[in-house]
């Protein structure tokens, strides 16, 4: 794996066809961009089909959501080893997620320990909403995210972190590079106190609004590990761009 890191979350769009066609329309030169991670996160649905067509080539797969208990009566639920037979990461604690559905912190919490045990690479998502930030409260906000997701594990060496201020997602504003640098050199700062070398080494990764015109000044940002891309990673052609500038702008 790169230290580098661009991943897709696809949300609720696109049939198994549909989901085919676009990584079909984008896998080729997805593949060919190098130094940097690609992760789809389709559809559950979908991550079967795709896992045929991506064999072989550098995109890797993850699921969107899976639930902490190995099987039993959770009706609509994902387990571990359902994810597992199709894909390597998982996207944990997204804020539509926590909106949503309901999700808590212990909710992450045990989905965030049932990945790690099953080898399965999360990616924790954690942001303020606009009301956290307006009232100066998103440091406090995502640093209680973190340690109340975090509370069950024994080591961070195996978690990515994703800064995704509610108020950027969907919302075409994403945040300026000046409030993710600021956030995420604080959060470093907490993640290496809790957790020593470990936290100061978890990839953090920046979402919202991302797209192919701000995807270079990110990628120049040594806070920025990676990014995670909502919209713009259903046009294959805006993801690819925006890719390779992000793995250009690590590289030089
Ligand atoms: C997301 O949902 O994680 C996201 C960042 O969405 P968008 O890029 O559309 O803001």
């Amino acid at each position: 794996m790169s230290n580098s890191i661009v991943a897709g979350n696809w949300k609720m769009n696109g049939t198994i066809t549909e989901s085919l066609r676009l990584v079909s329309d984008m896998k080729d030169e997805l593949h060919r961009i190098q130094g940097v991670t690609k992760i789809l996160f389709p559809p559950a649905v979908a991550l079967g089909s795709l896992a045929n067509l991506v064999y072989a080539s550098s995109i890797e797969l993850g699921a969107q959501n899976m639930h902490y208990q190995p099987s039993g009566a959770f009706t609509g639920e994902i387990s571990a080893s359902m994810v597992k037979e199709n894909c390597s990461w998982v996207l944990l604690g997204h804020s539509e997620r926590r909106l949503f559905f309901h999700e808590t912190d212990d909710d992450i919490s045990q989905k965030l320990l049932a990945a790690v045990a099953n080898n399965i690479k999360p990616i924790l998502c954690i942001g303020e909403n606009l009301g956290d930030r307006e009232s100066g409260k998103t440091q406090q906000v995502i640093q209680e995210q973190v340690s109340k997701a975090t509370s069950a594990l024994q080591t961070i060496s195996n978690l990515t972190i994703a800064y995704e201020p509610v108020w950027a997602i969907g919302t075409g504003k994403a945040a300026t590079i000046d409030i993710i640098e600021e956030t995420l050199g604080t959060l470093r700062s907490f993640l290496t106190s809790e957790w020593g070398d470990a936290g100061a080494k978890a990839p953090l990764m920046y979402g919202g609004s991302v797209n192919e015109s701000n995807a270079t000044i990110f990628g120049e940002s040594e806070y920025i590990a990676g990014l995670l891309v909502g919209g713009a990673s259903l046009d294959a052609t805006a993801f690819v761009s925006l890719t390779r500038q992000f793995a250009a702008a690590k590289s030089s």
